[in-house]
């Protein structure tokens, strides 16, 4: 039986991915601080504990792996990575996982590491048009991010590509960009924009008006949940290291973003533009680099991803009850 290891298993992506694992047929252990919010892990084993800690990490890392996914950040939405008031946490705790992740599976000659890098490593002056942002993977350099998340993140696919050419790996460095889905953070503070936006227009009564930051005419893409660990798996079992984004090319303003999600509730909603951390003008996956590497690319609109999370989302408020 496959075994693999999926660190930060009790998060929205690794726990997708694990239960997509398992329905593989693998054997699965997961490492995380908590266990998933939403529903019981589908891991065969899991494992509580912090992987900032050296000891622990080379205890859960104690045989061989025919996989091993490393998800687990220290990260959030907008709110949490572009204040400045986390930056220190963010690049101290992310960047402690990756060096222990890949000291501890070198020394266990555990080769295939998966690592989820973010959009958010590109250059903020390429993506200051909100109509055409540069995300091609060739354009990381000479860096420029707009957040210390974004400059850990390139630190640390470096990291990894490092150790390929310097220890043999054959570690995979993927760039997500915006995963959404059911089971995603929707409240709290670590949300991020199309839960947060599913989350208000659940709430607002019709006829209201809901808060978003910025003017709205700041574009992103969106990836349904599914389409990411479709383009996990893809990218870990392909002879292609990366980087590579896996991302929607399906680009909308904030304020359509809003128009789709209202659309599911049957309401009619005003916006009120107020400040807030906004991140770049604009982003977009580009995705020939994924089509020509692995013949396979993103592909389900972002209306039907939506649907699915817009009622996801009204389904945990009811059983709420706010
Ligand atoms: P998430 O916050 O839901 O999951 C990350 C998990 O890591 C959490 O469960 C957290 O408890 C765990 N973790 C954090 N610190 C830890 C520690 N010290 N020890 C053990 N576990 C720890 O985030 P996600 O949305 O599932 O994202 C997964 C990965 O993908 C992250 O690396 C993130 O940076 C990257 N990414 C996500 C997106 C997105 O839109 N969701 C976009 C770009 C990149």
């Amino acid at each position: 039986m496959k075994k693999a290891l999926v660190c930060g298993a009790g998060g929205f992506i690794g726990s997708h991915l694990t239960s997509r694992l398992k329905s593989e047929g693998f054997w699965v252990r997961g490492v995380d601080l908590k266990y998933p919010d939403f529903s019981e892990t589908t891991a065969d084993d899991f494992v509580i504990g912090d992987l900032r800690d050296q000891n622990f990490v080379e205890r859960v890392i104690d045989q061989r792996f025919d996989e091993i996914y490393q998800l687990a950040a220290d990260m959030g939405g907008a709110g949490y990575i572009f204040t400045g008031e986390n930056d220190a946490d963010i690049m101290h705790n992310s960047a402690t996982i990756n060096l222990n992740i890949l000291e501890a599976s070198r020394k266990r000659n555990n080769k295939n590491i998966f690592y989820s890098s973010s959009a958010c490593m590109y250059p903020e002056h390429n993506q200051l048009d909100p109509d055409n942002p540069i995300c091609s993977e060739d354009s990381a350099y000479p860096a420029n991010p707009d957040s210390e998340y974004g400059w850990e993140k390139l630190f640390s696919e470096r990291l990894y590509l490092a150790y390929n050419r310097n220890y043999g790996m054959n570690c995979r460095v993927a760039r997500y960009h915006n995963i959404f889905g059911p089971e995603g953070t929707w409240d709290g503070g670590k949300e991020k924009a199309p839960a947060a936006i599913c989350r208000k227009v659940a709430l607002v009564e019709n006829e209201g008006t809901i808060d978003i930051w910025g003017d709205g005419n700041q574009t992103r893409s969106f990836l349904y949940i599914d389409e990411c660990v479709e383009g996990t798996i893809r990218l870990m079992r392909s002879d292609f290291e990366g980087p590579v984004n896996i991302g929607s090319e399906e680009m909308v303003t904030i304020n359509e973003l809003v128009d789709i999600v209202t659309r599911f509730s049957n309401k009619n909603i005003k916006i009120n533009h107020i400040d807030g951390p906004l991140g770049v003008r604009g982003r977009n996956s580009d995705n020939n680099l994924i089509y020509k590497k692995l013949n396979w690319r993103p592909s389900e609109p972002l209306e039907d991803g939506i649907g699915k999370t817009y009622d996801w989302i009204k389904s945990q408020i009811d059983k709420k009850s706010y």
